[in-house]
């Protein structure tokens, strides 16, 4: 299995699902059949040709028009596929360094459910761009977070997590009180209890992460709830709360949480922006669901090293 195509075919897998992807942003929030019908350019009705819908380049042939009617298509369909290739593509690499962890430096141990573990979990970051991506656009374009993507999302983020689960070696991930390290819960008159707290890796993973699903999406319920007795008007929608739900489940609470801040961070600025332009007013909605979109997207491929590099700020 060699580096180049590895990354050469989840790049180019990653632009079919690209081209998938655009399909979805066009048609989801107006709920209609991803399958069927067979694409058309919206204005002349024209079915595409299979020549015409090879991701990115029929664009740049096409110049960015339909070959029937001339009608422009969107830079976003090129732009979309693009992304989407560049994110199946790192995570290729992803699967590359996990399989040459295990399999093939020197004193690499050859487990091959510690890969599979790991290729899980890399299938997930695959998964969660692509859902990623295409929210950004709907939430930008439509201001719509489709169910379709966000819960459907959470599922699939439940069941990787499950998998991976499956896959944890005997005691891995095993959250362990050494045996020195006593619970001593006495008030006057009563015995002390002694013990330790042990909780297998599998059940630490998946509790864990059940439970910071739905600590995530109480405290944005909370916020929610807070922000309308205060301003009278909805702040935040609850897409963008099965949007921030779906990021934890698929990331876990931490990186969860640094979605949230850069995402609120971002559309500040921009709401900032346009109104020191004077091309919004103080009750504009913006699409914070694109900016939180962005912010899962960072975090999902930098959170760890923010994170630690934060927590190393404190030490
Ligand atoms: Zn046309």
């Amino acid at each position: 299995m060699s580096l180049l195509f590895v990354v050469g075919f989840s790049l180019i897998l990653g632009l079919l699902f690209g081209s998938f992807l655009n399909v979805c942003i066009a048609r989801l929030p107006r709920h209609q059949s991803v399958v069927s019908p067979r694409s058309h350019c919206p204005q002349c009705q024209h079915p595409i040709r299979w020549y015409d819908n090879v991701p990115i380049v029929s664009w740049l042939v096409l110049r960015g028009r339909c070959r029937d009617c001339q009608q422009t298509i969107p830079w976003h369909y090129p732009l979309v596929e693009l992304v989407t290739g560049l994110w199946f593509a790192a995570a290729g690499l992803r699967i590359y360094s996990d399989y040459s962890v295990y399999f093939l430096d020197a004193n690499s141990s050859g487990s091959m459910s510690g890969f599979l573990s790991h290729l899980t979990g890399d299938l997930g970051f695959a998964t969660l761009g692509f859902l990623l991506i295409g929210l950004v656009v709907m939430d930008w374009q439509t201001q719509l977070l489709p169910d379709a993507f966000t819960v459907t999302g959470t599922a699939i983020a439940l069941l990787l997590l499950c998998i991976r689960a499956a896959f944890l070696g005997p005691h891995e991930g095993d959250v362990i009180l050494n045996t020195t390290h006593q619970l001593r819960m006495s008030s006057p008159g009563s015995l002390g209890v002694h013990g330790n707290i042990f909780v297998t890796g599998t059940e630490s993973l998946l509790y864990g992460r059940v439970l910071a699903v739905a600590a995530a999406a109480g405290l944005l319920y909370l916020i929610r709830w807070g922000y309308e007795r205060v301003r009278h008007r909805e702040g935040l929608g609850l897409g963008d709360i099965k949007l921030m739900a779906m990021m934890v489940a698929f990331l876990g609470f931490a990186p969860g949480m640094l979605a949230l801040l850069l995402g609120t961070v971002g559309a500040s600025g921009y709401g900032m922006l346009l109104l020191v332009r004077g091309k919004a007013g103080v009750a504009s909605r913006l699409p914070l669901g694109s900016f939180l979109s962005v912010g899962g997207m960072i975090a999902a491929a930098y959170g760890n090293r923010l994170i630690e590099g934060y927590l190393a700020l404190l030490r």
